[in-house]
């Protein structure tokens, strides 16, 4: 299994090559470990090979609707945090995503601050639900999701200096907020 110093793994699932590209080079930035699949089979077999901490969805995948990899990786008992991309806005979708068992949905175009918040929340929830913590290292820091403390490593001299990382996110409970929509 991950140690405490292993970055959080997280699988994007996106057909689109240049946005696919880009959200590898936005996570990668903060200290995550992106692994892409272009399709809903390359992202279930990616997600049995390297176990992420989280997995970014889209829904508009070439082979099958990401609804269904929603359901096909909570039907196998995975408690691994899904957040949703995807350019479908209705509400309709949203509810249907997350009562599938989706934990975030960010809907395209997204701010990458904002995105970047939505990861850093549903890793901690997975932290939670699963007891261990993975890490996110910027610079000469590690920050332990499950403590939120920041634990600085030993630096050698000259290196650059990163003053803080900021983890806090709000806590909006946003499942809560799509079910009295739906109700
Ligand atoms: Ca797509």
């Amino acid at each position: 299994g991950p140690t405490e110093q292993d970055p959080a793994t997280v699988l994007v699932v996106e057909d689109d090559p240049s946005l696919c590209r880009a959200l590898a080079a936005t996570l990668k930035a903060p200290g995550f470990r992106p692994v892409t699949a272009a399709s809903a089979a390359e992202g279930l077999r990616w997600f049995a090979h390297y176990a992420p901490d989280l997995v970014l969805l889209d829904l508009g995948l070439p082979d099958r609707d990401g609804l269904s990899v929603i359901a096909d990786l909570r039907a196998r008992g995975s408690t691994t945090p899904i957040v949703v991309l995807s350019a479908r806005g209705g509400e309709m979708v949203k509810v249907q995503a997350l009562d599938l068992g989706a934990d975030d949905y960010v809907q395209k175009p997204f701010g990458v601050d904002e995105l970047l918040a939505r990861l850093r929340a549903g890793l901690r929830h997975g932290v939670q639900a699963r007891g261990s913590a993975p890490v996110v290292t910027a610079g000469d820091l590690v920050v332990d999701l499950l403590l939120e403390r920041h634990a600085p490593q030993p630096r050698t001299q000259g290196a650059p200096h990163v003053e803080s990382i900021t983890l806090e996110t709000p806590a909006a409970n946003r499942r809560q907020a799509a079910s009295s929509v739906a109700s």
